[in-house]
């Protein structure tokens, strides 16, 4: 089965809404919509809109969700609302979100769930500390991060996803992760995926890495067989920088 390759860049807490029309500006001058492989990027929720209004070939997806449709969560944004304004794809899982804001498994599952009754896809982030990756503990890790994730989505559910695995040693650390390693866990995820639900939905769901990606390293990882795109931070707030890697990859 082929999979279609998809490139993310999150944005975090980044850009002002004139810094992101300027971006999609000279983003979009370079796709042409017939490319191999889906380009995305995730941005702030004040952002969207001005992203999404710009965006031609651009996937433009949020960077978190509330499970809930509407009520008493100060501050947060739900799946409606995200859907009105045309988001296509939502981040849910991304390890600064579960180390600072406690977003848990079962949040994540959730999410999922909720994103998916409105066609939206998730892109699931899962990933490893450097002390667990020191103890050895990666997959145990990735495998109790899918378990809860997926809990409750079924395997055509699954097999729309885009999971995306970011060892947290290496996000914003410049420290990527050799190509071998970022394989393996790629595949370590597939296989999760197949013992959880099937075949069918191990080959077909996409599987990023994530941490460090750059216009220098993404053509190695986009070699190696279990991963089909990245997830990519400060690389992709340039437009220079986020074309060379689109370029890299077209
Ligand atoms: P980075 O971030 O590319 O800056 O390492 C990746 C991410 O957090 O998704």
């Amino acid at each position: 089965m082929s999979r279609k390759p998809i490139i993310v860049g999150n944005w975090k807490m980044n850009k002002t809404r004139a810094e992101a029309a300027e971006f999609m500006t000279g983003i979009e001058a370079v796709l042409t919509g017939n490319e191999n492989a889906d380009y995305g990027i995730a941005s702030p929720y004040t952002c969207l809109d001005v992203c999404v209004k710009d965006a031609k070939h651009l996937i433009i997806a949020a960077e978190n969700c509330h499970f809930k449709d509407s009520g008493a969560y100060t501050g947060e944004v739900s799946v409606p609302m995200l859907k009105e304004i045309g988001i296509t794809y939502c981040i849910i899982g991304h390890s600064e979100r579960r180390q600072m804001f406690n977003e848990t498994n079962e949040a994540c599952s959730l999410k999922a769930k909720r994103l998916f009754a409105d066609g939206i896809v998730p892109i699931l982030c899962i990933g490893e500390t450097e002390a667990e990756y020191d103890a050895g503990r990666t997959a145990d890790v990735l495998k109790e991060e899918l378990k809860g994730s997926l809990a409750g989505l079924s395997a055509e559910e699954v097999s729309k996803m885009v999971i995306a695995y970011e060892p947290i040693w290496a996000i914003g650390t410049g420290k990527s992760a050799d190509s071998t390693i970022a394989e393996n866990c790629c595949k370590l995820v597939r296989d999760t995926v197949k013992g959880l639900y099937d075949e069918a939905a191990a080959e077909a769901v996409r599987v990023q890495y994530g941490g460090s990606v750059k216009p220098t390293n993404i053509k190695e990882y986009m070699a190696c067989p279990d991963i089909d795109g990245a997830l990519i931070g400060g690389a992709s707030l340039k437009v220079d920088s986020f074309t060379a890697i689109i370029d890299a990859t077209k």
